[in-house]
Parts: C-alpha cells; structure tokens; sequence
C-alpha cells in the first residue's frame, strides 16, 4: 500500500518517514510518496483554528486529491507566560514569510528579563491519516520545556536551539537527531499513528 506523507518540508518528510512502519502487522509493504512523487500538489493554506483542524485540513485535501491515505501534521509552541502563544502561528510568529532566525529572536525578546522558572513552553503535534473514502484519525504529542536565554547547539530546526527540554540541561538542537525523536511531540504523535497504521493495513 502506498500512503502520501504530505509536506512541504524535506526536512520533515524524511523524520516522519523514520518514525513509520515499513509494513503492517499482516506483512503487507508500505510505500510512503511525497508530494514531490505526485506531482507537486500544493497544501491548502492552515486557516484552522487548532492544530487539530491545520493537520486535517491538509491530510483530507491531500487525501482526496492524489486518491492515496494521506499524512499531515501541525505543530505550534505554546509559551506559559504569552498565554500559549504562538500556538497555531508558530511557523509565522515573526510575520507571514518570518524565518526561524526572527521567530526566535522575538520569542527571546518577548521573554526578556524572565528567570527560567516563568519561561515554561510546550510543544504540541498532532499526526492526522485521512483515506480517500473519508475516514480521519488524529494523534497527539507533546514535549515540556523551557524557553532558554540564547542559542544554544547546531541540530535540528526552527526553534530547537531556544528550547530546553524540561528533566534536561539541553536544548533539542544540542540532542541528535535519534535522541530527539525518542522524546518529541512529533515522535509522540507519530508513534501512535504508527502503532494505527500496522494494524489498520489491510
Ligand atoms: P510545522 O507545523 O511543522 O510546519 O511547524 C510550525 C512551526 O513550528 C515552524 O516554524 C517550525 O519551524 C516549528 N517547529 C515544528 N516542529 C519543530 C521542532 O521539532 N523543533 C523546533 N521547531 C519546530
């Protein structure tokens, strides 16, 4: 069976692809697409209110557009002290084409001046499989840390080398990438649609 991971990000493609079973429980193989592979069918704009809904939306598109069960998520940061922002606008928290380095830089700003104990965040994913006949499961994961004072490591992406994981003295760009998928929201989320995926194929 074929299944679409639909996103954008090759980055991405190739983390959820590690997190996902290579066949189900009855041994049949699972081949997983890219958007690329198909085409390059363009992802509906994230006009939802929730993460839930952002992830949906892209996987029920992209499931009825190339006829594939489709893969999408969305991830937002929620920080204690900005009453969960920037939640469903992490990607543009800067403005519409921010990159990771100006994300980062105003989060450090909005923060300034707070000790560790007020810089609490979390990271929340959630891992939606929508099928061309309609059917639509969503997962959750979550990570807690903290918004740290500076930059600190070389790995990952995005806001990863601003937050430290909460039990941990490093931030998730000082982890590898196997150490920060065994405890990540996006490991978490996507663990569980693994555990799905293996026992729904068919
Ligand atoms: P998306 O929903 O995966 O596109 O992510 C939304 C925003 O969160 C983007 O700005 C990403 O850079 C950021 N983001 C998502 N996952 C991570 C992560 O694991 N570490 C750091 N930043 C992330």
């Amino acid at each position: 069976m074929k299944i679409l991971i639909a996103t954008g990000n090759k980055h991405k493609f190739k983390e959820i692809m590690d997190l996902l079973p290579r066949k189900t429980k009855t041994g049949e193989k699972i081949e997983y697409v890219s958007l690329e592979d198909i085409g390059g069918l363009k992802l509906p704009a994230e006009t939802g209110q929730t993460l839930t809904e952002n992830a949906e939306i892209k996987a029920i598109y992209a499931a009825q557009e190339s006829g594939l069960p489709a893969i999408s998520d969305d991830t937002g940061l929620e920080v204690e002290f900005l009453d969960g922002k920037p939640g469903v606008h992490t990607a543009r928290y800067a403005g519409e084409h921010a990159d990771a380095a100006e994300n980062n830089r105003k989060l450090l700003n909005e923060l300034e001046g707070l000790f560790l104990g007020k810089r609490a965040a979390r990271f929340r994913t959630v891992a939606c499989l929508a099928t061309p006949q309609g059917k639509v499961v969503s997962f959750e994961g979550a990570l807690d840390g903290f918004i740290g004072f500076g930059y600190r490591g070389e790995n990952g992406f995005g806001y990863d080398p601003i937050f430290i994981v909460a039990g941990t003295r490093k931030t998730l760009a000082e982890m590898t990438e196997k150490e920060k998928n065994a405890i990540s929201h996006r490991g978490q989320a996507f663990k569980q649609l693994a555990a799905h995926l293996q026992v729904v194929g068919k």
